[in-house]
């Protein structure tokens, strides 16, 4: 090659957070450093992966270097270990954006849980596991060569800054990275044979390129006494003298000889091929964190084959817990790596699994799926559809699986039913599998949770439907007024308080020929009363209408319409949507989410209905004050106040809390007999309130 001038250096500051994180790796105590040489070593598996996937529709890609492999260096005399791969390499752009000036989401996250305890082990899953390079090495140079750039090199000490160089005059990769750590001074344990072929088994068995040691080779070789002291001046030291043997006379002497050569240190083949009956669970636990750089186990494993028509194999697992980024809509999902015959394809491919699934983790190697598939003709396959149905099969399989464990099934359930309930709006298929899997609190599950199976047994006779209250929490739906007269005659409500179960129970619709009804829609039967009763009932109700009207004229657009209740037995009211209208639960999601536009919010959200109970004694009141003088004003008053205080209590949301303060505090001075001007009055448009003999008492009843 002519002459090339090196290229000149450049300097370049870490971004500021990048930054942080190494003096953090750098200036605290970790006593797990030995993960530094898996996360290196992943980082050129994913290398490989990406120039192997590159390969298959281009087979030139691979010219500079046809084989892929991960070669380990120890160098006791320069005191660096060094790894290197003939993966896909980085241009100088790579170098400098992805080794140090753009910050990844994962970076401050994982300080973050650093501070908070967190094991510096969790790193890779961070997204930053580069850096953890820097537990072991004072200065770390990175030379890389990407098919479509130079071989540069990158340089650094931390300490704020790195550089970057053009490499034409050293060793040529070919194509990859290689990755030089010059170890501190007291971590050259990781410089020992035995320490590193036993880091590679611990963290790196599963890596499906092979990874070779440069090791030391000492072998026995006789030489004649003549020679042996000829070598011993040439060489001293390398040459060592082990036995001199008993009879001089022959002149014969042992002498180790030292040589290199690459030895390769992972032989398993790929765990899914073998027989899951052979496979022990910390193999599995092993293969699930080399696949997803979790420090945890997994918390279930499915391993299956299927065979016939079309064949694959798989392992799918679930994780203990959610990641942190589990709903980023950013992130692709990565979870699922497929093989095609041995051979790495993608762990991207989003046909494989739908999207609700996307915490399930695992491999999926085919026998049938062509090895040049891109990623167009993907999502037309016909066989990567029949994978996904059956990926989704087992992956339920396995949640069943799990839910027979109450303590599993928990951290499960905690963990992951947001994603199960995501699955009964998308994927109607499975809807019914997928309900069996919910749990809920109800009214009679105390601090247990309780599946609609359990539910559906201890069902009333005569009970039609499986009843659901939606809210914002537990102890805002147990004490609800709509629960009264369900709860009286013995029915089980079940508390759904997750903001998506809403959307779930809107698709679901009903379980086992069971309707699901809201406690808080309107249209809420109970039909379950003798002629007489209802009689009654009817009577009852052609005395209130007037009162409705009344009620009506006052509230105007607050409400669609006014009906005497069927549901309520102690509170005088609450608010009711309709059938197809938000509840009160949906009202509060969407102002959270501001995603409704707002012609469709009021559209929405205005079909309230009141309603009314009969029996309650402020409603008898108002009746008969509203038979003597609908113009009352202390009606309007009182009928306001009932309104928002089921606006609250029926949980919804106060548009303006001031005037309903107002409202309670003129009600509390009229309660404790203040005039209005002695208390010096604030200014308020209201209307005063009617002094009343019979106010008081009312007061105790509205309190
Ligand atoms: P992660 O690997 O989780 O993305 P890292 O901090 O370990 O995060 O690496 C940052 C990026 O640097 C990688 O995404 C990759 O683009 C690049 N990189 C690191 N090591 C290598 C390598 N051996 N070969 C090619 N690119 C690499």
């Amino acid at each position: 090659m002519a002459e090339v001038q090196m290229g000149e250096t450049e300097t370049f500051a870490f971004q500021a957070e990048i930054n942080q994180l190494l003096s953090l790796i750098i200036n605290t105590f970790y006593s797990n450093k030995e993960i530094f040489l898996r996360e290196l070593i992943s980082n050129s598996s994913d290398a490989l992966d990406k120039i192997r996937f590159e390969s298959l529709t281009d087979k030139s890609k691979l010219d500079a270097q046809p084989e892929l492999f991960i070669r380990l260096v120890p160098d006791k005399v320069n005191k660096t270990l060094t790894i290197i791969d003939s993966g896909i390499g980085m241009t100088k752009a790579d170098l400098v954006n992805n080794l140090g000036t753009i910050a990844r989401s994962g970076t401050k996250e994982f300080m973050e849980a650093l501070q908070a305890g967190a094991d510096v082990s969790m790193i890779g899953q961070f997204g930053v596991g580069f850096y953890s390079a820097y537990l072991v090495a004072e200065k770390v140079i990175v030379t890389s060569k990407h098919n479509d750039d130079e071989q540069y090199i990158w340089e650094s000490q931390a300490g704020g800054s790195f550089t970057v160089t053009l490499d034409p005059n050293g060793e040529q990769l070919g194509r990859g990275t290689k990755i030089t750590l010059y170890l501190k001074e007291d971590q050259m344990e990781y410089l020992e044979e035995r320490r590193i072929k036993d880091l590679v088994k611990k963290h790196s068995e599963f890596i499906s390129y092979p990874i070779y040691l440069w090791s030391e080779k000492t072998t026995e070789k006789e030489v004649s006494d003549d020679e042996d002291e000829e070598a011993k001046k040439e060489e001293e030291g390398d040459v060592e003298e082990v036995d001199e043997e008993k009879e001089t006379k022959s002149k014969k002497k042992k002498v180790k000889e030292v040589s290199h050569e690459w030895e390769l240190i992972n032989k398993q083949k790929p765990i899914w091929l073998r027989k899951p009956e052979e496979i022990t669970k910390d193999e599995y636990a092993s293969f699930y964190k080399s696949l997803t750089n979790d420090w945890e186990e997994h918390l279930a494993v499915k391993h299956f084959s299927v065979e016939g028509q079309l064949e694959f194999k798989a392992i799918l697992f679930v994780p203990k817990r959610a990641p942190f980024d589990l709903f980023d809509t950013r992130k692709k999902m990565n979870n699922i790596k497929l093989y095609v015959r041995r051979v790495f394809i993608m762990d991207n491919c989003e046909e494989l699994i739908p999207d609700y699934l996307g915490f399930v983790k695992g491999v999926v190697d085919s026998d049938d799926l062509p090895l040049n598939i891109s990623r167009e003709t993907l999502q037309q396959n016909k066989i990567l559809k029949v994978i996904r149905k059956n990926l989704v099969k087992k992956c339920i399989e396995m949640f069943t699986e799990i839910s027979e464990n109450k303590e599993d099934y928990g951290k499960f359930y905690e963990a992951f039913s947001k994603n199960l309930k995501l699955g009964i709006h998308e994927d109607s298929q499975n809807r019914t599998k997928i309900a069996d899997l919910l749990r809920y609190h109800s009214t009679k599950s105390g601090d247990d949770v309780t599946s609609l199976k359990d539910y559906v047994t201890r069902m009333k006779e005569g009970q039609k439907d499986i009843f659901y209250i939606t809210g914002e929490s537990k102890k805002a739906v147990e004490n609800s007024p709509f629960l009264e007269r369900l709860k009286k005659k013995g029915y089980e409500v079940l508390f759904m308080v997750d903001a998506i179960d809403e959307y779930a129970v809107g698709q679901l619709k009903e379980y086992d020929g069971k309707k699901l009804v809201s406690a808080t829609k309107e249209g809420l039967t109970l039909d379950d009363e003798t002629e007489e009763e209802k009689k009654q009932k009817e009577e009852k109700k052609k005395s209130f209408e007037n009162l409705c009207k009344t009620i009506k004229d006052i509230l105007g657009d607050k409400v669609e319409k006014v009906l005497v209740s069927d549901r309520i037995v102690d509170s005088p009211c609450c608010l009711v949507t309709g059938e197809y209208g938000w509840t009160a639960n949906m009202e509060r999601i969407m102002k959270a989410q501001a995603l409704r536009d707002s012609s469709m919010g009021s559209y929405m959200s205005s079909k309230k209905t009141m309603e009314i109970n009969p029996d309650n004694g402020i409603m008898e009141e108002l009746r008969k004050r509203a038979e003597v003088d609908k113009n009352d004003k202390s009606i309007k008053d009182l009928v306001l106040l009932l309104f928002e205080t089921s606006l609250l209590n029926s949980g919804f949301s106060l548009d303006d809390p001031n005037t309903f303060a107002t409202r309670i505090h003129r009600m509390l001075k009229l309660g404790l007999s203040i005039d209005e001007d002695e208390a010096g009055g604030e200014e308020s448009d209201m209307p005063a309130l009617e002094e009343d003999a019979n106010e008081e008492s009312k007061m105790e009843e509205v309190d």
